[in-house]
């Protein structure tokens, strides 16, 4: 490689952190509610530039502008804390960025003006910035950091790189003795150093857009399993898992239960549809309350409730839509402290070809029980159609 060539490689690595910035700013400006993603970018780009002066400059130079080339590496430092502290629901603060900040900026000063003094200057630079990434800390390791691989390698990674900042002028001096005027912007050296922080800070992004992937599949999958009004499953993902529990777990009894709220139309005419989605969250809060965490929960859209519970038999699952159908109609669901009813049929689940028929069983069930006055519950046995329903619960309204 010539001269010219060998000096200028180097500007690969602010060129990639420009590019890194410049992407992130793309992957915010179509993600806008994660605002860690805006200041990453800035990290990446503000630090990009100081990094390409102290590439193209020599030591004369790079003293002059050492005060205001180091305002940009503190702020790119201040930046990336910043993005990661946000990314944990934390935040730096700011006295101690703006202390931190200051004080390196008053020590390249006097090392720069006062004395020219490059060692001084890499080491309080260095440490000014290790100073103001550690501020993110605290919050990524936060005890409310999700434990998953991604989240345990990333801020482990981090702590490298605030490790990294701080010692770099350590290392450079056990490695290459004390720093000579004439050269550790060019050494071997800096370089080696130069392409650890690009393959850290390469690393770290990896794994931060690893996690973002992540996160949004979660979400994604959440937005496709979730009914957004209660929060509770739909009617896809409560085929999908309730085939996987009774594939999964065929030895033990399962029944199904269809709930459907009474005059639900009257609810939204007299109290209005805003009150009638309340009653909806209500209910749904209520039915995940009176059953036990392995239960499935649906709704099947409308006012109508679907649930698997584990049940020996259909009696016990009769009587626990009785407890089900005593809570809803005691429940306070207008400000003027008005109830409401609901109807429930109740049905045992052979085997997992037998789910669709048990829906039918349990919705004729629920048909019954409107007919019959509503406000009750009907179980029906598992073989046998309509005439065999029997009645279990009445109560009149
Ligand atoms: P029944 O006792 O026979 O079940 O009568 P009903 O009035 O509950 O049943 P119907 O099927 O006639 O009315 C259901 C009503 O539920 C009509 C619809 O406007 C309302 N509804 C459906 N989805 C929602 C929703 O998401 N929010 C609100 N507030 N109302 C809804
Ligand atoms: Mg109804
Ligand atoms: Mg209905």
């Amino acid at each position: 490689m010539s001269a010219t060539a060998e000096q200028y490689f180097p500007l690969v690595v602010p060129a990639t952190s420009l590019l890194l910035g410049l992407a992130l700013l793309a992957g915010w400006r179509s993600l806008r509610d994660h605002r860690y993603l805006l200041w990453l970018a800035a990290g990446y780009i503000c630090t990009a530039f100081p990094l390409a002066a102290q590439i193209l400059m020599d030591n004369a130079r790079l003293a002059t502008w050492s005060v205001l080339t180091g305002a940009l590496y503190c702020a790119g430092s201040w930046a990336t804390a910043q993005g990661f502290a946000l990314r944990s629901g934390g935040r730096v603060p700011v006295p101690a960025a703006l202390a931190i900040s200051l004080l390196t900026l008053f020590a390249l000063f006097c090392f720069s003006r006062l004395s020219d003094v490059l060692g001084a200057r890499i080491v309080f630079l260095n440490l000014g910035m290790g100073l103001l990434l550690a501020l993110a800390l605290p919050a990524l390791f936060g005890r409310e950091q999700p434990d998953t691989l991604f989240e345990r390698l990333l801020s482990r990674t981090y702590l490298l790189l605030v490790a990294y900042a701080i010692l770099r002028p350590l290392l450079a001096w056990l490695l290459a003795g004390w720093f000579t005027s004439s050269g550790l912007p060019r050494s071997g050296l800096w370089l080696w150093m130069l392409a650890f922080n690009l393959l850290l800070n390469l690393w770290l992004l990896f794994l931060l857009l690893g996690g973002l992937a992540q996160q949004l599949m979660g979400e994604l999958r959440h937005e496709r399993n979730h009914d957004p009004l209660t929060l509770l499953l739909n009617r896809r993902a409560f085929f999908e898992i309730a085939n996987q529990r009774l594939q999964h777990d065929p030895a033990n009894h399962w029944a199904l239960l269809a709930c459907d709220v009474d005059h639900f139309k009257q609810v939204n005419d007299t109290w209005g549809h805003a009150a009638g989605d309340n009653v909806l969250r209500q209910v749904g809060v209520l039915l995940q309350q009176m059953t036990r965490p392995g239960d499935l929960v649906a709704r099947f859209g409308g006012e109508e409730f679907v649930l698997l519970l584990r049940c020996a038999d259909l009696a016990t699952a009769a009587r626990v839509a009785e407890r089900i159908r005593a809570g809803i109609s005691e429940m306070h669901c207008s400000p003027a402290k008005q109830t409401i009813t609901a109807s429930f049929g109740v049905t045992m689940v052979a085997a997992t070809d037998d789910l669709e028929s048990a829906l039918e069983r349990a919705d004729l069930a629920v048909y019954q029980a409107k007919r019959e006055g509503r406000n009750r519950v009907i179980a029906s046995p598992s073989q046998g159609g309509t005439d065999s329903i029997h009645l279990i619960h009445h109560s009149s309204l």
